[in-house]
């Protein structure tokens, strides 16, 4: 197969088995394409919700461009990072709902071997940057994905969730001992989190961290607030209605 088939079979396949709508793997390497689905196929097993979750995968420009059809909706704007080599957008109304989550894989990937790839995380992962588990590429997905949880089920803001946290590393300043990554309460969150996706028999903390995520998660699931790619769509097939009709009239 040549290379725009392969792609293109990676896309039906996100498109089809994983439910995201808009999906673009434009310069990536196959095999890193292939990382990254097997991360999310096994993220959306342990948490099916997780199909109702993402809009978009793809570079930023092209994430940008689903993201203005909506333009109207949403508050925040995110810049493309140079460090990550994903970064997700997880857009917020305040008044509403949260309406757009999307994957991005920044510049730094395009064109990189998986082996490269690889190596980039796991040489971070030895000096400290991220949890000892942290040390392929496919711990930068479960990474965003411990955002979108953080985002959705609101740990950050949860009592039960930070004294968990707060018992082990009473202060924020101690968050950096986890990994030097984690310079906030946000990415520390994130990194505990692909930790346990990358180790299930990982520390005790990590574990309670992830048990507890786990709970919440099984407590609200079937509960509405996974469903954000049917709210974008809800409102792009409304935009698409009233273009029509406003060039009827
Ligand atoms: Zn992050």
């Amino acid at each position: 197969m040549d290379a725009i088939k392969v792609h293109k079979h990676y896309e039906d396949y996100a498109k089809k088995y994983l439910n995201i709508p808009n999906v673009n793997f434009e310069g990536l390497d196959p095999l890193v394409i292939n990382e990254m689905l097997e991360a999310l196929i096994y993220a959306y097993k342990k948490y099916p919700e997780l199909r109702n979750v993402f809009c978009s995968i793809g570079n930023f420009e092209d994430l940008k461009a689903h993201f203005s059809l909506a333009e109207n909706y949403y508050e925040e704007m995110v810049t493309e990072s140079e460090s990550d080599m994903f970064i997700i957008w997880s857009l917020l109304n305040r008044k509403t709902h949260n309406n757009f989550i999307g994957l991005s894989y920044s510049k730094n990937l395009v064109g990189k071997t998986l082996k490269e790839v690889d190596e980039v995380t796991c040489n971070d992962a030895k000096r400290g940057l991220h949890p000892q588990s942290c040390t392929t590429f496919k711990s930068s997905v479960y990474h965003e994905i411990g955002h979108i949880f953080d985002f959705i089920l609101r740990l950050r803001k949860d009592p039960n969730f930070l004294k968990i946290i707060h018992e082990k590393y009473p202060y924020e300043s101690m968050y950096t001992e986890f990994s030097r990554y984690s310079i906030t309460l946000e990415e520390f969150i994130a990194e505990v989190f692909a930790e346990y996706m990358m180790n299930p028999n990982s520390d005790e903390f990590v574990n309670k961290v992830g048990k507890y995520i786990d709970r919440k998660y099984e407590i609200l699931k079937g509960m509405g607030i996974f469903n954000i790619n049917e709210i974008y769509w809800r409102h792009i097939r409304r935009a698409e209605f009233e273009s029509t009709y406003a060039r009827s009239k």
